[in-house]
């Protein structure tokens, strides 16, 4: 538990320390930063990059924190110039103005999309005086670029196309053109994925003293 104050000096909150137990934050906060890296911003002056790590409400008078169990980097605009095509946030904003045509100049300055929606989640959307907690994008980068990468599963694979007449007579004939292509090749592209993630290309040369020359 920490008192984080706003950078304008209007508020603090209490801000409980980020869940362990809860299998929805199974993972810890990325690049080795912790909420001592974090600060209190109202919405409106988050920056893009920012990263934010845990929401506000008001509740029974009293300001709540929520934190996020994916901390996602900001890419703070007005509703309106949000890329989103349609989401339960922004058809709930629309409800709003739509209810009131008066409402429609007042989106703009009150809210702010932090984050556009992606694949299942929906647009970030907030009030834009609510305060949100954030890691600012110069602290993040600065902890990228000092932080050792966690050592974690890889899946590394390198495939050949061969046509066979059966699964043993294509692994035969894809072990003949290992030993045959091994010999000729400078290079190998790998196909390098980890859990969760896309799968990326590597290239690197097969001879292992050209390794790390
Ligand atoms: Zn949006
Ligand atoms: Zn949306």
């Amino acid at each position: 538990m920490r008192l984080m104050t706003l950078t304008d000096g209007t508020e603090s909150l209490l801000v409980d320390d980020r869940p362990v137990d809860d299998c929805l934050f199974a993972a810890p906060l990325p690049y080795g930063l912790t909420l001592d890296d974090a600060v209190a911003v109202r919405a409106r002056e988050v920056e893009p990059g920012d990263l934010v790590v845990a929401l506000t409400f008001e509740e029974s008078g009293t300001r709540q924190v929520s934190h996020c169990p994916g901390p996602f980097p900001a890419a703070p605009r007005p509703p309106a110039a949000c890329p989103c095509e349609g989401c339960a946030e922004c058809d709930e904003l629309d409800e709003w103005t739509l209810a009131d045509h008066r409402r429609v100049a007042d989106v703009a300055w009150r809210y702010v999309c932090l984050c556009p929606s992606e694949r299942d989640e929906g647009c970030v959307i907030e009030p834009s005086n609510r305060p949100v907690i954030v890691v600012r994008a110069e602290r993040v980068e600065r902890a990228k670029a000092t932080r050792k990468p966690i050592r974690r599963p890889f899946t590394a694979a390198w495939s050949v196309e061969v046509e066979a007449g059966s699964p043993e007579e294509a692994a035969r004939l894809g072990a003949e053109r290992v030993r045959e292509q091994l010999g000729a090749m400078s290079t190998m592209r790998w196909s390098v994925s980890e859990a969760g993630g896309e799968p990326c290309t590597v290239t690197v040369p097969v001879a292992p003293e050209e390794v790390g020359a």
